[in-house]
Order: structure tokens, then C-alpha cells, then sequence
């Protein structure tokens, strides 16, 4: 039967974007909680992103997911930034408030939830490896999350003074910077470790190059690489006796972060993990 009721559509944006496991994991979400929602991949380069803003506006999309190479130009078509948005100069997900698009990054909360279901980020001291986009947007929200004192490891040192700086500059938490050079010694005082560099993306057989020894079974020891998610580096945390965080864990949060901004519903995180798993054949 004819039904007069428009779809209420989100879409994800990138190039190159195929491949892009989002649109499947958030249809699958949709259609568990009973929502007539579309999530559609389209692929833009960087030169019609005015276009696609244009269009995505017109035909009164909900919002959307932005990725690699627009979470940065995409800001200039935006009316509004959350505050962590703001302080990453990167938006990952953009909502409709209204007429208004306003920017906001999950990213880096999609971290902070899933390392809650081991640890209360306040007052933790935190070694985070790495200075891009990932680690940029981790950096942010765990300062923001009450994280005491961080310290960023990074092989180039523009990038990580930068990042430090920022973190120094925007919050209250402490932060400095050590160029990485070799195997890197965690030092025992440090509460939580995190891969944010894209090693391991891809390679199962990767190695972090951080010394297994300063690593104890206090420690809560992370990864951003979802595919594969049981990294070298995790596994080396796991036979030290640390607790361990997968990069699937982040994937699976900030979309549930994304569904619920844009549907105002409480999504099935185990129904968008499993999705993942299946389109990833992981
Ligand atoms: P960027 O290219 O912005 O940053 C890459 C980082 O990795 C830089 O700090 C870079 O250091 C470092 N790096 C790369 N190779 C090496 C190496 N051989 N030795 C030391 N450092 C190295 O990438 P992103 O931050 O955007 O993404 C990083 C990873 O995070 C990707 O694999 C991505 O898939 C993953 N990711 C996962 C998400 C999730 O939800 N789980 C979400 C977003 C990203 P340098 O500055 O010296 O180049």
C-alpha cells in the first residue's frame, strides 16, 4: 500500500569511501529498533563538497557522517561546532537542529565510552601514542573527561609539540610531549595506554614499538585499528596481564553516539557490533 511518509535519510561522505562499513552497521541498528531510516555511502571528492552540502541541505537530510578528506573542510558549510569539535578543528558527524547543521565529533567520545566500561577516565594518567587525527580527537575528549596528566609520544615532533600544546592550552590537564625514538618505555605511574597511530592497520603482524617490560597488569592498554582488532600490541598488553580495549569497541561507540544525536533513540550496540563483524568477516 501507498504510504505518503518520506524516509528520514543520513548519509556518510569520503573519498575514497567504498568499503566504508558504517552504512551497514547503521541500517542494521535502524531496522532493530523499527526506525524508517536510510544511510546512504556516497562518494565526493574534495572539489564538490559545496555541492554535496548544497544537496544534502535541500533534500533535507538529517545529517551525516563525514570522513577522510572532509573533516576539516567540511566545517566551512556548518552554522554551529560542539565545543569538542571546535578544539579538534574536526567534525566526523554533522546533525540537523532545524535549518541548522551543526558539527560535532564522535570519534573521540566513541573512545571515552568504551573505556568507561573498564575505568572512570577522572583523574587518570594517560600515555597516548600517536599525534593525528585519531589521537587528536582521544587527546581532546579525555582532557575534557578529567584525565589528569597525559603524555603524547609521537614520531614527528611538530605534530605532537602541537597537539600537546592544545591539550595544555584548552584544559586542565597537564600534558607534555616525547619524541619517539626506538622502543618506548611506559613509565609505571601511567594508568592507561593507547595505540592512535595506524599501526597495525591492516597487519595482523604489526609492531607498536613499545618495550613489552614497562608495560604492568594495572595498566588498561587500548587500540584504535579495528581491522583486524586483535593487534600485536594488544596482545603483547593481554600476555603482560592488562586489561585490553579494541578498536571495534571506538567504531561501535562513536555510531551509537551518531544514532542517537540524529534519532534522539537509544541504539542496539550489540546489534551494530555483530553488524561490523559480519561486513568486516571479522
Ligand atoms: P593520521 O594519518 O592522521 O595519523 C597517523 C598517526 O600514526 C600519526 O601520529 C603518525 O605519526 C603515526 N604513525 C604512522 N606510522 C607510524 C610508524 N611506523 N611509526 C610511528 N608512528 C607512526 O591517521 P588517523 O589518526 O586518522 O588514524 C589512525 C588510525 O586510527 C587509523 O588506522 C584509523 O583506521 C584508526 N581509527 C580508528 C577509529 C575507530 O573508531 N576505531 C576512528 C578513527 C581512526 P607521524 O605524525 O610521525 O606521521
Amino acid at each position: 500500500m501507498p504510504d505518503s511518509h518520506l524516509q528520514h535519510l543520513v548519509c556518510c561522505m569520503g573519498q575514497p569511501v567504498a568499503g566504508n562499513p558504517t552504512q551497514y552497521m547503521m541500517e542494521m541498528a535502524f531496522a532493530d529498533a523499527g526506525l524508517d531510516w536510510r544511510y546512504l555511502t556516497m562518494e565526493v571528492p574534495p572539489d564538490r563538497l559545496a555541492d554535496a552540502m548544497s544537496g544534502l541541505r535541500a533534500m533535507n537530510f538529517r545529517g551525516g557522517n563525514f570522513t577522510i578528506p572532509h573533516k576539516t573542510s567540511v566545517i566551512q558549510y556548518l552554522d554551529e561546532l560542539s565545543d569538542a569539535a571546535r578544539l579538534m578543528g574536526a567534525v566526523n558527524c554533522v546533525n540537523r537542529v532545524g535549518d541548522k547543521l551543526v558539527g560535532e565529533n564522535t570519534d573521540g567520545k566513541g573512545f571515552v565510552e568504551s573505556l568507561r566500561t573498564l575505568v572512570d577516565p577522572v583523574g587518570k594518567k594517560v600515555t597516548l601514542l600517536g599525534a593525528g587525527g585519531a589521537a587528536r580527537a582521544i587527546a581532546i575528549e579525555l582532557a575534557l573527561s578529567g584525565v589528569v596528566a597525559m603524555e603524547i609520544i609521537n614520531r614527528s615532533v611538530e605534530r605532537g609539540e602541537q597537539l600537546a600544546a592544545q591539550v595544555r592550552d584548552n584544559t586542565n590537564t597537564s600534558c607534555e610531549f616525547k619524541q619517539w625514538d626506538g622502543n618506548y618505555e611506559v613509565s609505571e605511574d601511567a594508568d592507561i595506554v593507547i595505540n592512535a597511530t595506524s599501526i597495525g592497520l591492516g597487519d595482523a603482524q604489526a609492531q607498536v614499538p613499545v618495550a613489552a617490560e614497562s608495560l604492568q597488569s594495572n595498566m588498561i592498554v587500548a587500540d584504535v585499528i579495528f581491522n583486524p582488532p586483535e593487534t600485536q600490541f594488544l596482545k603483547m598488553a593481554q600476555e603482560r596481564g592488562c586489561s585490553t580495549l579494541d578498536g571495534l569497541g571506538m567504531l561501535v561507540n562513536q555510531g551509537v553516539i551518531g544514532f542517537r544525536i540524529w534519532t534522539g533513540v537509544e541504539p542496539n550496540a550489540a546489534v551494530m557490533r555483530e553488524a561490523l563483524e559480519e561486513y568486516l568477516e571479522i
